[in-house]
């Protein structure tokens, strides 16, 4: 079997339903950039990535941000017991540049719990920056344990696991255009063992 069949017939058996097409992200995107270039205008803005997942959406993002900005990357790792998140949670790779007095917008792919989120919030207050702002691609606020507000909200989703535009299943398919629903009945069993064990 070659390595092209191979690939679409693995996405057959994981990928579930298109949520949000190449399109609509592109619109919602877009949407984004121009509130935030509003609201951010004549401000020091530091934009942070959150790696992996959140890094193809920083992309399209800022490139609709209008505004001088700069950039910034942070890694972090979490861990859970039976699928669910315990907020203990490392950082793996620190950001290159201090924040002290800067507008900083961390960007994530998306929020589950919020628990990863209410950690790095913490840390980089301890920092000391003129303002934190959240801006995610993806809310899933049915599962949501820490109290924690988000400025910028692509869109709103329910439980199912989603893959795609960065998130990945198995660290695969962040490579994919649009955003999908894995399917349950295939891969299930694995969901909850794979959230928030693994790197993010
Ligand atoms: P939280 O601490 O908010 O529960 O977890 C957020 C992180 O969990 C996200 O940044 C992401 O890495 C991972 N995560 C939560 N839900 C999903 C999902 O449906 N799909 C994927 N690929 N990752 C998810």
């Amino acid at each position: 079997m070659n390595d092209k069949l191979e690939y679409s017939l693995t996405k057959n058996k994981i990928l579930g339903e298109v949520l949000f097409s190449e399109s609509e992200i592109k619109k919602r995107t877009i949407e984004l950039g121009s509130e935030i270039t509003k609201d951010y205008t004549g401000k020091d803005l530091l934009v942070i990535s959150v790696l992996r997942g959140g890094v193809i959406f920083l992309v399209d993002l800022i490139k609709n941000i209008d505004i001088p900005l700069s950039v910034d990357f942070i890694s972090i790792a979490t861990y859970g017991i039976g699928g669910t998140s315990t907020g203990v949670v490392r950082i793996t790779k620190d950001l290159e540049e201090a924040i002290e007095n800067k507008d900083v917008l961390i960007v994530e792919d998306i929020i589950d719990t919020g628990l990863t989120i209410s950690y790095l919030l913490r840390n980089l207050e301890s920092r000391f920056p003129k303002s934190i702002g959240i801006c995610t691609l993806l809310d899933r606020d049915i599962r949501r344990i820490a109290d924690i507000k988000i400025k910028y909200i692509g869109f709103k989703i329910g439980e199912k696991y989603i893959v795609g535009y960065g998130m990945d299943y198995k660290q695969k398919f962040r490579n994919l255009k649009s955003i999908y629903a894995l399917k349950t009945d295939t891969v299930e069993k694995d969901i909850e063992s794979i959230k928030h064990t693994a790197s993010l």
